[in-house]
Parts: structure tokens; C-alpha cells; sequence
């Protein structure tokens, strides 16, 4: 048999700066729970074979028939991994795939990041590729060797920890990203300039505090100059603009001190 998927290992390890370690027991401030696993998945005997065989090596495994069933859950149960079929019942896992990277619409509260690994019959070069084009972290060919996907969701789950770890961002509706420098709100990706983004990771460091103009003109700009203001707030007016695509206010402007990111309780 042909490697099952050479693809997967193409797929750079984005998150990791080279710190990838075990995780379990070293993440204090993570869920110690068991990892939730969605698996979503038309045939019962390969979905029963991977619920047995994961909760037996201590995921929750949570199953879903059909990529109906599959979203609703995904967007109920926050799961840490999901392992998704193609050829299911009443949609392609590839648009349930698509869906979730784009965070659905809004207020379907699918996790954009979730590490998703598909589990498919087809194994074509095109097919894989096409699955990764369209987000997945991983691609299992089956028949499939259930210790070899338990290796490969065992290695997404640390590098979905080591990203966490490295300090994602959510506040409200918007998230963001350090590393990638990507910021969403509500689920939808935001374009920002170096210094917008620079402002915004500055504000989200302390969401309700009120930084004032000196010091953010001194943390973004690394400059004490007082007649800066303009490009401050100019700024900071363009940044306000761009995240209120939910509708939602950020960047807030106290009146003759500065700014902070949101306006009273923070809600998460
Ligand atoms: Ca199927």
C-alpha cells in the first residue's frame, strides 16, 4: 500500500517555535479534563470502533452521523480535536470543514482553529490536497492503522496547546492571534496594519484599563514625542473602525487620557 498521506506531512508546524513537549500535566492553567473528541462519521461500525478505542485511551468522544448533527455539536460541546468523514449523508465534510475554518456565521460559536483531522476512503492525491486547501490539520487514508491516528491527533492536540500556550487572545467577540498577528471578530478575519496591530495587542494586554496616549505612544510607537497624538489617534480610529464589523465597540477613547479596548464588563 502507497504511504496513506504524504500530504499531512507538509503541513507546517506553524504554531510551534520548536517548543513542541508533552503536554498533559504540564499545563497548569489548561483543561486537566479529558480532551473532547467530535468524530463525525456516517458508518457506525468505524464510528463505534473509534469511540471505543479513544475513550479507552481517555478522549470523551462525542459522535455525530451526519455533518447536521456534526456542526450543531462542534458548536455545542467546544471540542479540543474533531475527526471528520467526506462522504457523508446530507453534506461533503469538506464544507462542514470550510465551515468551521470560517468561524460560520455569526453567533455559531465554531472554533476557526479547531484541529480538525478528516478521515476518508478517498485517497487520491487531488482529494487530499483539496482537504488541506480547505483547512484540515491532518489526512487519514482508510483503511486506517488506529495507533497511527492516535499519534497524529495526539501531535495535534499538542501543537493546539502549544498555540494556546503561546498566548491566543479573546475578548468578547474578538480573538487574536500573536503569533499569526490574525485578528477576528465574531469569527470574521480582520485586516490590520503593523501599527494597528501593534495598538491592538497593546490594548488587549489589560482590556478594561485605560492606557494613556504617553504610555501607548511609548509601547507602539517607541517614541515620548507629545505632537504624535495625531498619529495616535488616527490610528486608533482606524482600528476602532475596522473591528466593528460585529457591531460591537473596541477601542474605546477616554476623553483626555487615552484609550482602552472595551467600555465596562468584558464578556467572554
Ligand atoms: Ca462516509
Amino acid at each position: 500500500m502507497a504511504d496513506s498521506c504524504p500530504a499531512a506531512v507538509l503541513k507546517p508546524m506553524l504554531h510551534l517555535r520548536g517548543e513542541e513537549q508533552p503536554v498533559l500535566g504540564a499545563m497548569g492553567t489548561m483543561k486537566p479534563t479529558t480532551p473532547t473528541i467530535v468524530i463525525v462519521e456516517d458508518d457506525g461500525a468505524t464510528r463505534r470502533f473509534l469511540a471505543d478505542n479513544l475513550a479507552a485511551d481517555g478522549y470523551e468522544p462525542v459522535e455525530a452521523r451526519s455533518a447536521a448533527e456534526g456542526r450543531r455539536l462542534l458548536a455545542g460541546v467546544s471540542p479540543e480535536l474533531a475527526i471528520i468523514d467526506l462522504g457523508l449523508p446530507d453534506r461533503d465534510g469538506l464544507e462542514l470543514l470550510a465551515e468551521v475554518r470560517s468561524g460560520g456565521e455569526r453567533g455559531a460559536r465554531l472554533d476557526p482553529h479547531l484541529p480538525v483531522l478528516i478521515l476518508s476512503g478517498r485517497a487520491a492525491e487531488l482529494d487530499r490536497v483539496r482537504g488541506f486547501e480547505r483547512g484540515c490539520d491532518d489526512y487519514v487514508v482508510k483503511p486506517f492503522s488506529y495507533s497511527e491516528l492516535r499519534a497524529r491527533l495526539a501531535a495535534l492536540q499538542r501543537r493546539g496547546q502549544a498555540r494556546l500556550r503561546l498566548g491566543r487572545v479573546r475578548v468578547g467577540e474578538l480573538e487574536i492571534d500573536p503569533l499569526s498577528r490574525e485578528v477576528w471578530v465574531g469569527g470574521q478575519r480582520v485586516e490590520l496594519s503593523k501599527k494597528e496591530f501593534a495598538l491592538l495587542r497593546a490594548l488587549a494586554g489589560d482590556p478594561s484599563r485605560v492606557f494613556t496616549r504617553e504610555e501607548l505612544l511609548r509601547g507602539v510607537w517607541n517614541f515620548q514625542a507629545m505632537g504624535a497624538t495625531r498619529t495616535l489617534d488616527s490610528h486608533a480610529s482606524r482600528l476602532r473602525k475596522k473591528l466593528s464589523v460585529g457591531g460591537q465597540a473596541f477601542v474605546v477613547n477616554v476623553w483626555g487620557i487615552g484609550y482602552r479596548l472595551v467600555d465596562g464588563e468584558i464578556s467572554t
